[in-house]
């Protein structure tokens, strides 16, 4: 079976990549930019950074700063009518996947008629006609990949649905670790376990390949390598190195070979009681592998291993089942609660969870073990009960 890869954003990487950020603004014929970012970004002072050097060249810049984090869809359709009303030829976005995703509808949208809603996957009735204005996206979170992925996440009432097309996808990315240095231990946990699931998944994705097997298998590899020094020691420069490099390779691997079942089930964690993205796939990441883990127990044992386990003497099922200890193990080291009780979620809300779960069936699709309603409903209890 072929596959179509996209690698399309040219990318700047590694500590200092933002000096690249002007060069890449001349190159797009920026004149009059938008940056798109929230306000605690601003507070800190980080927009200067960006600013600055484009104001130096003679740019007009304007700061739009109403980004929230896991942005309603009312968010969106605010951003896209202040991107219509104005007449901007660069859209750039600073920030975690938030900011990152309504840059993108910003940039893509501001050419095309009606509303965000019309273009939401499950829902929308419209189609993506063109790319919009230029796009550079600057992560400052270790996490979600949305710098070259050609999605935007927004919430819902009660679940999260997307805009995807490559359209989407930025021109420029620049992944400079040195922004992150700011994250708090909980944000760098949460973001972190959030590229580990898009590496992990991935890897048993059924749109696997071995291009993509490759990029997230050294996500996982730096991901898990370091994320504890990170979470710990947040100035710690070769930590969050790795992070960054963990987080870009972690979204090109998911992009192209998709995720599946965490993600599907985080959603409406995230959509009804209003967790983060990443602590939404992380709390389920264990008990998504476990239950899913007789149909990937070969690449599982090569997950694992890329953990740092050494597991040559375990046969594929024990290592799938260390596979899913040791991930249980990551995520409450960085002090993540491992069950749904952690985030004071009853038994009672599983059936309205698995109900909604079932709901993403684009995502679903991906995943190497078929998952119905029980199944779903099964592995929200499982997460719940701990077991
Ligand atoms: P976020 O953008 O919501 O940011 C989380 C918090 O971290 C915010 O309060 C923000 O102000 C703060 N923050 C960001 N960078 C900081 C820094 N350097 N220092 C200090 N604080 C900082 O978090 P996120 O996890 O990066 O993004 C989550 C969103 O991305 C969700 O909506 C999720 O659904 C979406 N997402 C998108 C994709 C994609 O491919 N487009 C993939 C996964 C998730």
């Amino acid at each position: 079976m072929s596959s179509k890869l996209t690698f399309m954003p040219i990318s700047h990487t590694g500590w200092g990549a933002l000096e690249q950020l002007t060069d890449e603004a001349e190159r797009l014929n920026a004149s009059n930019v938008l940056i798109v970012t929230d306000p605690f970004l601003e507070e800190l002072g980080m927009t200067k950074k960006i600013v600055e050097p484009l104001e130096a060249k003679g740019w007009k810049t304007s700061i739009y700063t109403e980004v929230v984090p896991e942005p309603p869809l009312e968010v969106g359709e605010k951003l896209v009518a202040y991107t219509k009303e104005n007449k901007f030829d660069l859209v750039i976005g600073l920030g975690g996947g938030s900011a990152l995703d309504l840059a993108k509808l910003a940039g893509v949208l501001a050419t095309h008629e009606g509303n965000v809603a019309d273009y939401l996957n499950l829902t929308g009735e419209r189609a993506l006609v063109d790319k919009g204005i230029p796009r550079i996206l600057i992560p400052t979170t270790s996490g979600t990949g949305s710098e070259v992925t050609n999605i935007a996440v927004l919430s819902l009432e009660s679940s999260k649905d997307v805009v995807t097309h490559d359209y989407l996808l930025p021109d420029v990315a620049i992944v400079d670790p040195e922004l992150t240095v700011s994250l708090p231990p909980k944000v760098t946990a949460a973001t972190g376990i959030d590229a580990l699931t898009h590496a992990v998944e991935a890897y048993v994705s059924k749109n696997a390949n071995p291009v993509t097997d490759g990029l997230a298998l050294q996500a996982i590899r730096l991901i898990s390598g370091s994320i504890r020094t990170a979470v710990e020691d947040g100035e710690n420069k070769e930590a969050r190195t790795n992070m960054s490099y963990g987080s870009y390779l972690a979204g090109l691997a998911f992009f192209n070979a998709g995720v599946a079942g965490v993600h599907a089930l985080a959603y409406p964690l995230g959509g009804q009681f209003h967790i983060s993205h990443g602590e939404s796939n992380a709390v389920l990441l264990p008990y998504v592998m476990g239950y899913i883990r007789p149909s990937c127990e070969k690449r599982m044992k090569d997950i694992v291993e890329a953990m740092g386990v050494n597991v040559t003497q375990l046969d594929d099922q024990q290592a799938s089942y260390a596979c899913v200890e040791e991930l249980k193990k990551l995520v409450a080291d960085v002090n993540i609660p491992v069950s749904l009780k952690g985030f004071d979620i009853g038994e009672d809300a599983l059936d309205s969870l698995a109900d909604d779960g079932i709901k993403q069936t684009r995502i679903l699709a991906r995943s190497p073990m078929p998952l119905e309603r029980e199944d779903i409903y099964a592995i929200y209890h499982a997460a719940y009960s701990g077991e």
